[in-house]
């Protein structure tokens, strides 16, 4: 299929409650030139939308790959391409405020491992052991849990969670709109995009 027919040309961040969010992604097979420049399109978003971390689910791909910046605590720019990530171990737990490109303007506090090791493949298809920890630890694990179709607002205590829920109604009601002007297809054409997707390269 041809560029326009799947929609990679441009891709834009999805905001909740896309059900593309919660679609939990299978490991990627293949990577081509075309994915490539999706995920250099993802770079280039995370860091127009000051993000530290973005999730291939969040640019509407069922791909399990994530893009983060693992110099986002000291403000430079450094970053990285996490195909088929694994989580292999973690130690200790932290509590820190989170929010999502996904989910603007809503934050909370999330419990996360505090240290983790993560393996995963680049884009050359070499295998990497990440040793991580602080916003670099909590990042990788905010995106590992995107490509198994889990946003961080799962995962609040339940003071958070009504701390949020006016906020969350918002952005549900943006989404009503959307559907209703027709900019956001209805769920049988998401699933079969992403089921086309799927078929060329996991
Ligand atoms: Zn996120």
């Amino acid at each position: 299929m041809s560029e326009q027919s799947t929609g990679v040309a441009s891709l834009h961040i999805l905001k909740y409650p896309h059900p593309t969010l919660r679609h939990v992604s299978k490991p990627l097979r293949r990577v081509d030139a075309e994915l490539r420049s999706m995920v250099r399109q993802m770079i280039d978003l995370m860091y127009e939308q000051d993000g530290v971390g973005l999730a291939a689910n969040q640019v509407d791909l069922p791909y399990r790959l994530f893009v983060m910046n693992l110099q986002a605590d000291s403000g430079e720019r450094e970053e990285h391409v996490l195909i088929n990530p694994v989580i292999v171990r973690r130690k200790g737990s932290a509590e820190d405020r989170e929010g999502c490109l996904s989910l603007p303007g809503i934050y909370a506090p999330v419990i996360r491992s505090e240290t983790v090791e993560v393996n995963a493949f680049d884009l050359s298809g070499q295998e990497l052991t990440y040793q991580l920890e602080g916003l670099a630890a909590r990042t990788a694990q905010h995106e590992i849990d995107h490509l198994d179709g889990v946003l961080f607002i799962d995962r609040l205590s339940p003071a958070s969670k009504l701390a949020v829920k006016e906020a969350l109604e918002e952005l549900e009601l943006e989404f009503q709109g959307g559907r209703r002007r027709g900019v956001i297809p209805d769920d049988t054409l998401i699933s079969a995009r992403l089921a086309e997707l799927e078929a060329a390269r996991t």
